[in-house]
């Protein structure tokens, strides 16, 4: 997990909870003192720090490991920073709509017409925070030689359930986010084919770029508006959210028939059509209205 990827920002913010009891920290030299004055890049490094500006959920949780469980390691939270304040969204699970525009799913050879949802999951740690006005590296995967862009619209959830009904479905929305849905096209065809699981083409390291997340009381919800991607300039993807065939609202009601959803949880919408690969060395650039734009190069 290396800051080295991320210019200014920390391109995956790991974060330890806030322990009560840090006597553990001596190990590393480090006092309780000590442990509190930590810049947050040194929060990462060491994967120590309070969490005191994350939500009271995680917080509560927190507390709760410390008063009563020793663990002989750390495990790394993912957070994606909230835009117009200090607060981090900490990220529980990362699902992903397959095939959600038309042409999308006719270039993938599917019938978009009888097709129902689909989703799969990344890793939460495959998150690569992208900060806007920065254009991020972002490593090329091993494993590959076709490896597609397909830029999605993010949303983020403060509130989970069961069986969600589809109208009250954005209730559940705490925000929205530019992401990139980066795919090993070569390994999910090779896979699909042979009828094995296609998560290696899918679920990997920094698979998951995303912007920061924008609280729906900033910008509202997203039903319509341009979607886009370029690669060195060159327009690849543009369409508009509205060509959705499942919206945030049915793809939240969807997946929680399948699974309960918690806060914590986002789900990447889906893509439009051309997506394409890139190789070393290129640039993509992704918007959606009303978000800042997202940019990587491919190193
Ligand atoms: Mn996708």
């Amino acid at each position: 997990m290396g800051g080295s990827f991320a210019g200014d920002f920390p391109d995956v913010y790991i974060w330890q909870q806030d322990y009560d009891d840090l006597s553990f920290l001596k190990g590393l030299g480090m006092s309780n003192q000590e442990n509190d004055l930590l810049s947050r890049r040194n929060a990462i490094k060491f994967g120590v720090a309070s969490l005191s500006s994350v939500g009271m959920v995680a917080g509560a949780q927190a507390h709760k490991l410390g008063d009563s469980i020793q663990t002989p390691f750390v495990v790394a939270q993912t957070l994606i920073p909230i835009a117009g304040s200090d607060a981090e969204f900490p990220v529980r699970r990362v699902y992903c709509i397959g095939r959600n525009y038309a042409a999308h799913a006719r270039e993938m050879g599917s019938d978009p017409t009888r097709e129902p949802p689909f989703f799969f999951q990344k890793p939460a740690d495959a998150i690569q925070f992208v900060a806007p006005n920065k254009l991020v590296d972002h490593p090329y995967p091993s494993l590959t030689k076709n490896y597609h862009y397909e830029v999605e619209l993010v949303a983020a959830l403060n509130k989970g359930g069961k069986n969600i009904p589809v109208e009250k479905a954005l209730e559940h929305v705490f925000g929205y986010a530019l992401g990139l849905d980066m795919t090993r096209r070569d390994l999910q065809r090779f896979m699909g084919d042979q009828k094995k699981p296609w998560e290696i083409g899918k679920s990997f390291d920094y698979s998951a770029p995303i912007g920061p997340i924008f609280r729906v009381s900033q910008i509202g919800h997203f039903t319509k508006g341009a979607i886009s991607l370029s690669v060195n300039g060159i327009v690849k993807q543009k369409a508009n959210l509205d060509q959705m065939i499942w919206s945030v609202a049915e793809q939240i009601a969807k997946l929680s028939e399948a699974n309960e959803l918690f806060p914590g949880d986002i789900i990447y919408s889906g893509t439009p059509e051309n997506v394409g690969p890139v190789i070393r060395g290129d640039v993509i650039r992704c918007t959606i209205d009303n978000l800042p734009d997202l940019s990587i190069k491919i190193v």
